[in-house]
This record gives structure tokens, sequence and C-alpha cells, in this order.
């Protein structure tokens, strides 16, 4: 007999902060699972490069394994390839997806497929070095472009695209893209959001870190800040909405510079279509006419405009992508679940699988949300031992997965691989000035532990 063993699937803060709910009450093995060789998920692959403060927060997690020593971290494992869902239950008593919201949202409208047109999240992976997922031509030399959306993912892709290469040089970008970003040439960009700015999911840190952006002009339409009774309502009662309009109206009436960047926050504004011969050259939009019939569809050709940008990037969100074998709710795009226990399609609850972080509620929410969403899953989980036949502690033994692994050849990193690989590129960063300097390339990565 042994105590118990846990899977975490995703070293995501999700997963992280289930493990962290964990150990305050168990003491079994709990083994976090990754398809990278590293640690984090979106914490290094998604917050913005210079955004470094906020990435801070793997030192918490980090500090887990640290201290624990029934934490094990085992990466690049891509569940549903090299292990697949029997071989969990084979082999944990019970398993928590914390796979996150890697799929695309399109904006689906003509066009989309010109030369320029990008999904928001490829190039939150390029500038971020993610190791999966690498367009390598990606290039930014036209002077003009969009981004749709209206939350933070929207933010950090104008950032990158405008922000002054002082600031980018001081990040931890992977040294060939700060090489193609030495080439940036965009000086104008549309910032298109579909609703207005009580609606905007903004939160104020990252609209006023906009805001503070050197040398570049932002243009608002003072009209687009005009409210109705209802949502000035909405908006005196609701803090971030209060800030947001505050950091927006001192944005709009500052006195213009006349630099040659510029970025223009057009509320109220979908793309109804984009146009080029190969390439992307012009946005059809179309002025949202939320205000009068309550809905957010563009519904005439009042108010339509043409504006002429050679890429576009939208940033309209993330959706959960199916987990290999594990039922997936198509229509609310979740792993469905009642409080984290999944369950499936007949609503029969799963015995020993749980879901949480975006996997379990959908792309929503700040790296902190994910806590509480991590405990509701776990109160839950160890509720299913209380009132499972066996107790906590007991349970039948159950081979090490890692000798599963070994068996099947699979190259696994462990927590001592990250931390040659962390060195390394922290190394190289101290070199350059820079917190660090990611790799970029798997094989580079892989190679540097042999
Ligand atoms: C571009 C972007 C910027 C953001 N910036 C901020 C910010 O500045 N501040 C903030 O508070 N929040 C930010 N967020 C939100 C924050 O990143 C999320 O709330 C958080 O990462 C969600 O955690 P998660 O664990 O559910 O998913 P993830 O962080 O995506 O982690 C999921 C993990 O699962 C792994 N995985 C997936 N499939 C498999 C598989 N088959 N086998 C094994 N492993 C698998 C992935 O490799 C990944 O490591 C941002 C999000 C995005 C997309």
């Amino acid at each position: 007999m042994q105590s118990k063993r846990v899977a975490i699937i995703g070293a995501g803060p999700g997963g992280f902060y289930a493990a962290l709910e964990l150990l305050k009450h168990f003491s079994g093995q709990i083994d976090i699972i990754d398809k990278l060789p590293t640690p984090f998920g979106l914490v290094r692959y998604g917050i913005a490069p210079d955004n470094q403060r906020m990435k801070t927060v793997s030192k918490v997690f980090s500090g887990l394994i640290d201290e624990f020593s029934n934490l094990r971290f085992i990466g690049n494992v891509d569940f549903g390839v090299d292990l697949n869902r029997d071989d969990l239950l084979r082999h944990y008593d019970s398993i928590i997806y914390a796979t996150g919201a890697a799929g695309r949202q399109y904006l689906r409208v003509p066009g989309e497929g010109l030369e320029g047109s990008f999904s928001a999240m490829d190039f939150v992976d390029w500038y971020n070095g993610h190791p999966l997922r690498r367009i390598s031509d990606f290039s930014l030399r036209f002077s003009k472009a969009a981004v749709v959306g209206g939350g933070n993912v929207a933010l950090d892709v104008v950032r990158m695209l405008i922000n002054e290469m002082d600031v980018v040089r001081s990040t931890d970008v992977p040294d060939s893209i700060l090489r193609e970003l030495e080439r940036n040439a965009v000086r104008e960009v549309y910032l298109l959001v579909r609703k207005g700015p009580a609606q905007a999911r903004f939160t104020p840190v990252e609209l006023r870190g906009l805001g503070h952006l050197k040398n570049v002009d932002i243009i608002i339409d003072p009209e687009d800040l005009r409210l109705t009774d209802d949502e000035a309502d909405y908006v005196n009662n609701n803090q971030q909405c209060r800030l947001n309009m505050n950091i927006l109206k001192s944005i709009a009436e500052r006195p213009k510079a006349g630099y040659e960047k510029k970025i223009h926050i057009k509320f109220w504004h979908s793309v109804a279509s984009i146009g080029g011969k190969e390439s992307v050259e012009w946005l059809d939009l179309c002025r949202n006419n939320v205000l009068r019939h309550g809905s957010s569809k563009p519904d005439s050709d009042e108010g339509r405009c043409r504006i002429s940008v050679d890429a576009i990037f939208s940033a309209i969100g993330n959706v959960v992508s199916m987990v290999p074998g594990v039922p997936f709710d198509a229509q609310k795009s979740i792993v469905p679940n009642i409080n984290g226990r999944i369950i499936d399609d007949d609503g029969v609850v799963l015995p020993k699988e749980f879901v949480t972080g975006w996997a379990k509620r959908g792309p929503s929410g700040t790296v902190g949300t994910n806590r509480q969403d991590s405990a509701e899953t776990v109160a839950a989980l160890l509720k299913s031992w209380k009132t499972s036949d066996d107790d906590c502690v007991a349970a039948p033994a159950k081979a090490d997965i890692i000798d599963v692994l070994r068996e099947r050849n699979i190259n696994f990193t462990s927590w001592s691989d990250w931390i040659n690989i962390d060195s390394q590129e922290l190394a190289a960063g101290h070199e350059q000035n820079r917190p660090r300097v990611k790799f970029q390339d798997l094989d580079d990565m892989m190679g540097c532990l042999s």
C-alpha cells in the first residue's frame, strides 16, 4: 500500500494553483505534466515580454517545487500522444486537467485568408518564442496595422507593435525575434473595439500602460466615450469600468504632440471585410448600432468606412481545445464540469477526473483568477476521496509514470532540467543586460541539456 497519486496535466497557473491547494491537505505524490519542456504555461508564453513584473508569479510556483519533495514537474510529455487517459487512470488516483485554451478564434469575414491577416495569438506565440508554435517568417516591415479586440491581449499586441525599441530590448524575447523587431516599421495602429468603453474588458493597469507609451499620439473620438444613462449607471457602480473611463477620457483630452507614431482607438467598430489583391490593403468597417438596438451586430451601411492598413491581428479571444479522450462541451467550449468535477455527455460525474483554469471556465480572468478556480476544483477532489470507498491515504501500489515514460523512450524533462534551461537563459540575459534571453528553438532547448 502507498499514498495516493495525483496527476495534473498542464503546468500553467491553473495547474500550479491546483498543486498549491492540494499541498495544503495532501502529502502523497503530485505530478505536474506538460507538453512543453518548461513550466508556467502562458506566464512564460502569453504574458507580454514588456510585462516582466507580472511574470514574477512563476517564483511562487517554483517555490512550491523547491519546498515540497512530493511535487514533481514532468515536461516534454504530450498528453494524448505520449500518454493517454487510460495510462493516467491506471497510474493515478485522481487527475486534474489544466490544459488551458490555446485554440484560435477567427473573425469569419471575407478576406481573412489574405496574407497579412493574423490571429493575435500567432503573434503572441512568436514574440514570446513559443517553441511548438513557431511562425518563422513573421515580419513587421509594414507601416499600418489594425488590432481587433476589446481585452488585454489586444492591448499587449498594440504595445508590442508600436513600443519603443529601448523597451523591447529590455525584455526576454529570443535573439532572432529581437533582430526582427529591430526592423519594425509600424507607425500607425488602429485598435478596433466592437463595443463601447463601458463594455470593454481592458483592465485599468493595462489601459494606463497604453497611455504611458512614449512618443505615440493616441487618438480617441470623444463621441465614442459618450455613455447612455444605463451605461453611466453601470460604469458608476463598477470600479474597473469607472477607472477605465477616467483613463480613456484623460487620453482623449490630452493634446497631441504630432508624433509619427499613432494609435487610433475606435470603439463601436467591427470589421465587415478585409480587402486587398494578395495581401491586406484595407478594412471595411461598420459602426455598430448597439446604442439603439441593444445588439452588437453590425446592422446597416450607415457609418461604414474604409481604412488602409497592411496587416490585421484579431485578438477576439481563445477557445478551449478538446483534451484527448476527455468529455467536451462544444457549445460552451469548455470541459464540462460541476465545480471542477468533470461530467460526461449524460451529466454523470467521472469519479477520478477534474478540471481547472481556462479549460474549466473558458479563457477569462487574470492569472490570479485561476487560484480561486483551482481551490474549488481541489475541494471537489478531496471531497471525492472522502466519499469514495477507500480513504485519503491508503491505495494499492501503482507503478511510477516515470517508468512508463522511460519504457516508451519519451525524452521527458525534470525540474532540474528546467533549472538548467532557466540558468542558461538567465546567463544569456545577463550578458546583454536583459532579464533573460529565451530559447526559441525546441532542439536548442533540449540540446542544452545533453
Ligand atoms: C496573450 C495573453 C496575455 C496574458 N497576459 C496576462 C497578464 O498580463 N496578466 C494576467 O494576470 N493574465 C494574463 N493572461 C491570462 C493568463 O495567462 C491566464 O489566466 C492563465 O494562463 C490561464 O491558466 P491555465 O493554466 O488555465 O492555462 P495556460 O497558462 O495556457 O496553461 C496550460 C498548460 O497546459 C499545457 N498543455 C496543453 N495541452 C497539453 C497536453 N495535451 N499535454 C500536456 N500539456 C498540455 C500547455 O503547454 C500549458 O503549459 C494572458 C493571457 C494571454 C492569452
